[in-house]
């Protein structure tokens, strides 16, 4: 039987509160900017989780490709200086290999690495027998089960503490941010594993320091389990994502204002009203489905009376018409206009399914009879 997954509050006794805050800098640079960093996060005493990347995944290789296993060092000095956990990504068996030598308490998988099934492979098999837990951030492209096959490969292995990261995806047109949240698809991944903790990485989404809050924010109203925010001691000065990374004091008044949701209520008039919407809900959810179901029934009926008469499916007029209609009444109710036109194209296209299936049964019919 393959073991249930560990949830982040059970990988230490530091990791107990909800949301766990993971921050630090995106690269370590050098040892006073780790050190100074990490004591400044330590002294929020919000921060359970220093984060530094030694080896940096860069787009060109003129970039700052990391400072290498020396950091490791600094991270040790952390360890011994402050209350915080560590946390590095990993990208090949060689990082794996140092890391393990080493006291750092937790990984990372980035973006670019969890695209690369190979190197996911090479990393979980180096981990195998181990209980060293991992973070698994989501791959570049919008590809659930990419992402949902890097954590099968680790728990393959035997790895069954293992968490998300949710850092955006690439964004093929120019939007806002770095990185397109894609919320649906973080919310789908936690609906795949029972167990997966899920931690929100606004930075990597925001790319700049202005959005940190919005996106960090809308992460804690869909309960996610934890943030990891980029901090440098002195950002304009970083090596690498300088843009995204705030201050220890930035960060400090960032958490101050953000607002932590709890999951559940104990106070019983929200329990009885929530209860009471919920069965609210159920009741049209069920009332929708009949009448979907009601329509296809008809749509049947349609679909032989096209077949007899050898009338073709699609008709463009029909089909334009039941648009605009039903954007039109959708409008007077206050409906969303993508909404509606998302959810009549489906049923239009069920419609359609529908009676292609019927051409095609009555079809075979006709040849069984000939
Ligand atoms: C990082 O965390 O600094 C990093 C390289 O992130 P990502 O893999 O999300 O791009
Ligand atoms: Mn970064």
């Amino acid at each position: 039987m393959i073991k249930n997954l560990v949830p982040l509050k059970d990988w230490h006794s530091k990791l107990k509160d909800r949301p766990v805050i993971i921050s630090g800098p995106c690269s370590a640079e050098s040892e006073e900017q780790v050190l100074q960093t990490a004591r400044k996060i330590n002294e929020l005493n919000k921060v359970a989780i220093f984060r530094a990347g030694i080896w940096k995944p860069r787009t060109s290789p003129s970039e700052f490709e990391g400072i290498g296993k020396i950091g490791l060092k600094w991270l040790d000095k952390v360890k011994n200086e402050t209350d915080l956990l560590v946390a590095i990504e990993v990208a090949n068996k060689e990082h794996v290999r140092h890391v393990l030598k080493s006291n750092v308490d937790i990984l990372w998988i980035g973006a670019r690495t969890t695209s690369n099934p190979f190197a996911v492979q090479e990393i979980a098999q180096s981990l195998k027998g181990t209980d060293i837990p991992i973070l698994i951030k989501n791959p570049i492209n919008p590809d659930i089960d990419l992402w949902v096959g890097a954590i099968e490969r680790f728990r393959k292995q035997g790895i069954f503490k293992i968490a998300a990261i949710h850092r955006g995806f690439y964004p093929f047109e120019r939007t806002e941010f770095r990185n397109i949240p894609k919320w649906e698809i973080p919310l789908e991944i936690k609906r795949r594993f029972f167990n997966l903790s899920l931690v929100c990485d606004p930075s990597h989404i925001a790319g700049s320091k202005d959005f940190i809050k919005i996106i960090a924010q809308r992460a804690l109203d869909l309960d996610m389990d934890g943030l990891m925010i980029e901090c440098h001691i002195d950002p304009e000065k970083a090596l690498s994502d300088s843009k995204q990374q705030v201050t220890p004091n930035e960060l400090k008044k960032l958490l101050s204002e953000l607002v932590f949701r709890k999951s559940i209520s104990k106070d019983k008039i929200y329990k009885s009203l929530i209860h009471q919407y919920r069965e609210e809900i159920d009741a049209i959810d069920y009332q929708l489905l009949s009448l979907l179901s009601q329509r296809l029934n008809i749509i049947e009926k349609i679909g032989m009376q096209k077949s007899d008469k050898n009338i073709a499916i699609f008709q463009i007029r029909r089909w334009k018409e039941i648009m605009s209609s039903r954007l039109q009444f959708a409008k007077g109710l206050g409906l969303s206009e993508d909404f509606i036109k998302k959810i009549v194209q489906l049923i239009h296209e069920i419609s359609i399914q529908k009676q292609v299936d019927i051409f095609h049964l009555k079809g075979i019919n006709k040849k069984r009879k000939k």
